[in-house]
């Protein structure tokens, strides 16, 4: 049986924060997805954001979510201990001249926006295309990025398993995005993007599930498989939660970190009653098992729209 014939997803939290209400909707839903077909799980700490990240939060992550019922198979993979592993990976992009040097400021970035951008994204203007990848005297003095050049401007298609056929010309939404950050000290740094690819891709994940605010980045990421002759995983983008307001789910909607349930001694039924109801698997106001929503899971019950989180859910849900 080849790698690929056994279905793999992952858990991949960032340790910038604490995990809260929305990360419990898309770690509970990836989990169910893979166990509801005898998959396996990977969990993989994202911890390469170095300012943000904090040492606690990490723990606090696998603490947050076995509360919740959830497990993983085999080793944590921990990406700040596979920055030799990256490094490799983005030398031969850099051999090979698909990334170039990039000296541009976020400002000027801006000032050289032509239409107003419609994403969260700043559109690169690809200003720094035709510069050369050797490391000089500059690069070691100011730093600088490194970029994935996406060549002629396409419409880029997948599908989503899903929200269905995605398209976009990121050429012209995103431009040449970063993949490495040179610091002035002259250490190389991978980026989400790369790091992110590396891994699913070693991992042998057959399907990448996560928040549909990552759909712009599939589709730079399906680019960077291209380039490194990786096979592409499947993609699935789940409803992000958001507040009242329509914005993501953050620390002015209230608290809805799942550190905080634990705190008061809460156990996770209701939590996972509530979840379970937003997805379509279980009657408003239930509280249920794992086991009880693993028995029910099928990823067409759930309501393609995003989720509101109000004042009257926290509440409800003990916050
Ligand atoms: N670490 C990211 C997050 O917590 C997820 C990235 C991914 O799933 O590719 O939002």
């Amino acid at each position: 049986m080849s790698e690929r014939a056994v279905y793999r997803t992952r858990l991949a939290p960032s340790p910038t924060g604490a995990l809260h209400l929305g990360n419990a909707r898309t770690f509970l839903l990836t989990w169910l997805r893979a166990r509801s077909q005898g998959g396996e799980v990977v969990m993989r700490m994202e911890d390469l954001d170095h300012p943000r990240v904090k040492a606690e939060k990490v723990e606090q992550a696998y603490a947050d979510l076995h509360w919740l019922g959830l497990n993983w198979d085999g080793q944590i993979l921990v990406q700040s201990r596979r920055k030799k592993i990256y490094r490799e990976i983005f030398d031969k992009l850099c051999r090979r001249e698909m990334v170039y040097p990039c000296f541009c400021s976020r400002a000027d970035i801006q000032a050289a926006q032509s239409a107003p951008n419609l994403g969260d994204d700043l559109v690169y203007p690809n200003t720094c295309r035709g510069n050369n990848t050797k490391i000089n005297a500059v690069m070691a003095e100011r730093g600088c990025a490194w970029r994935f050049n996406l060549g002629a401007s396409r419409i880029l298609k997948y599908y989503d398993n899903f929200m269905g056929w995605q398209e976009a010309d990121i050429t012209r939404t995103s431009g040449d995005f970063v993949i490495a950050r040179t610091t002035v000290s002259g250490l190389v740094n991978v980026a989400y993007q790369l790091a992110c690819v590396i891994d699913d891709n070693e991992s042998g994940i057959t399907e990448v599930i996560r928040a549909d605010d990552l759909v712009n980045s599939t589709f730079r990421q399906i680019e960077l498989y291209k380039a490194l002759d990786y096979s592409v995983p499947e993609f699935l983008h789940l409803p992000l939660v958001i507040g009242a307001d329509g914005r993501r789910l953050a620390k002015r909607h209230g608290d809805s970190r799942l550190s905080c349930l634990r705190a008061r001694g809460q156990r996770p039924q209701r939590l996972l009653g509530w979840l379970g109801y937003t997805c379509g698997l279980c009657p408003e106001g239930a509280e249920v098992e794992l086991d009880e929503l693993l028995s029910v899971f099928d990823i067409n019950l759930i309501p393609k729209s995003r989720v509101i989180v109000t004042a009257a859910d926290l509440e409800y849900l003990g916050f």
